[in-house]
């Protein structure tokens, strides 16, 4: 019987150990940390062995094959070991992959992952297509094989999920774009970030489609070092010689026209996002019907440009997932009114150059969240008329309801990780929610 090891037992790693089961593998998972107590229950009733706060190299040493999970970085010694062993060592991805034959449509990029896919998947759906959604968003891929078999899936991937591939290719392929994030898990190199992500189309062949922006100068750039073997489509948000491109809220694509204006998304990022989704399913064989037909009733995917509630004629938005710089100056760009902006946490590397000119424009005060604020501080001090400090989310929407005016809003847009004060993004923007209901 083959053996697995699985590092790491989050949503990929708890996936791939149910298919490796499923396919008969011998299956050992090991985490160096706590096992969240839902993925610790699934592995106890699918009696599979695990162990947590540990690896054991010796049981990791008699694996035929190693599934590292996204979470876990180059550098760890365990992974180091394992490397020097050569040991083969697989992503839940490249793992999952092998033991499907469905049609994949797979999104990557630095942004507008997780709202593309879910606009692809949206549009699909509604059409009447058989097809599954997951990766990076819901249940894993491997999960999706192992118990929720279907012809056709989105996948939702992320740059670590990308490294480890050998042989993943999608036959539809989108790249969102490529700014700087994460860099701290790529030696502070956007080179190789970007080689990263361009694991989408790595293995496509003249038979697949690769779609991306070319609005985006690092995507042009890497594109010329790896060139991409699919047909490629691409989108823009001004240039008319892209197969789709925007033009004063229409979205044109040959004799195609498609109304942006009746979404219920907005900003010039989700434009970009609609588009590519649009040469997504038109690749997929949907008719621009349909495809228009189903743009409308798209929502808001939560924690994105989401808008919270108007107190006091004073509107609260929560973007908590615009965890880098670039997710930012799109919710700063769309932004009409006098802004209030909550921003801060861990920063990644940042550079706030990009954000300054809308800062002196839209940004009546910066009210700069948790410990980590000399940089924020440095770059904004002579940008905003004024900026604050809040050492919880509670303080920072008492400070915000001070602050304000009717008329103005509250952007929460932090352009930072979450892990300082709060467990994740997606707890981050609750706590504002929370805050915010309070004032009601
Ligand atoms: P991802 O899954 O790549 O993190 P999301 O769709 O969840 O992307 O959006 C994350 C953040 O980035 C949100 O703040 C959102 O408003 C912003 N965003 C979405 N699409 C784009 C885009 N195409 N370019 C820049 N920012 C974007």
């Amino acid at each position: 019987m083959n053996k697995i090891g699985i590092l790491g037992a989050g949503e990929s790693g708890i996936g791939a150990a149910i298919l490796a089961k499923e396919k008969g593998f011998e299956v050992w998972v090991s985490d160096a940390g706590l096992i969240a107590p839902q993925y610790k229950s699934v592995l106890e009733s699918e009696g599979i062995p695990f162990e947590e706060n540990k690896h054991t190299l010796e049981k990791l040493f008699e694996a035929d094959i190693i599934m590292k999970s996204p979470g876990i970085p180059e550098k760890a010694e365990v992974i180091k070991v394992l490397r020097k062993r050569d040991k083969k060592i697989v992503s839940e991805i490249e793992f999952a992959y092998s033991y499907t034959g469905a049609k994949i449509i797979a999104v990557t990029g630095s942004n507008g992952k997780t709202t593309t896919a879910s606009l692809i998947f949206h549009l699909l759906s509604k059409a009447g297509v058989n097809v599954g959604l997951g990766g990076n968003i819901g249940k894993s891929f491997a999960w999706q094989v192992a118990r929720n078999p279907m012809p056709l899936y989105v996948l939702e991937i992320s740059s670590f999920q990308l490294d480890d591939i050998e042989s993943f290719r999608p036959d539809i392929a989108v790249l969102t774009n490529i700014t700087e994030d994460h860099l701290d898990r790529y030696d502070y190199k956007l080179k190789n970030y970007a080689t990263s992500k361009f694991g989408i189309c790595r293995f496509q062949t003249e038979k697949d489609i690769f779609i991306w922006n070319t609005d985006d100068p690092i995507t042009k750039e890497e594109l010329s070092f790896q060139p991409s073997m699919g047909i490629q489509k691409t989108f823009s948000i001004q240039d008319p010689l892209a197969d789709i491109f925007s033009s004063s809220g229409n979205l044109i694509m040959q004799n195609e026209k498609y109304d942006f204006l009746t979404m219920q998304i907005t900003g010039k990022h989700n434009e970009a996002n609609t588009m590519a989704a649009i040469l997504a399913v038109r690749a997929y064989g949907l008719s621009p019907e349909e495809i228009q037909k189903h743009l409308p009733s798209f929502q808001a995917i939560e924690h994105r440009l989401e808008k919270v509630a108007t107190v006091n004629g004073v509107l609260f938005i929560n973007d908590s997932k615009a965890t880098n710089v670039d997710a930012a100056w799109y919710a700063l760009e769309c932004m009409t009114q006098p802004v209030i902006w909550i921003a801060g946490g861990v920063d990644k590397g940042n550079d706030y150059t990009s954000l300054i000119s809308f800062a002196e424009e839209k940004v009546k005060a910066l009210i700069i969240l948790g410990p980590y604020k000399e940089k924020l501080e440095s770059a904004f001090e002579d940008k905003v008329p004024k900026i604050s400090y809040a050492s919880d989310m509670k303080e920072a929407i008492m400070i915000a309801k001070t602050l304000s005016r009717s008329g103005d809003c509250v952007l929460l847009s932090p352009c930072c990780a979450s892990f300082d004060l709060f467990k994740n993004y997606e707890d981050r923007g609750k706590q504002f929610k929370e805050n915010v209901k309070n004032l009601i």
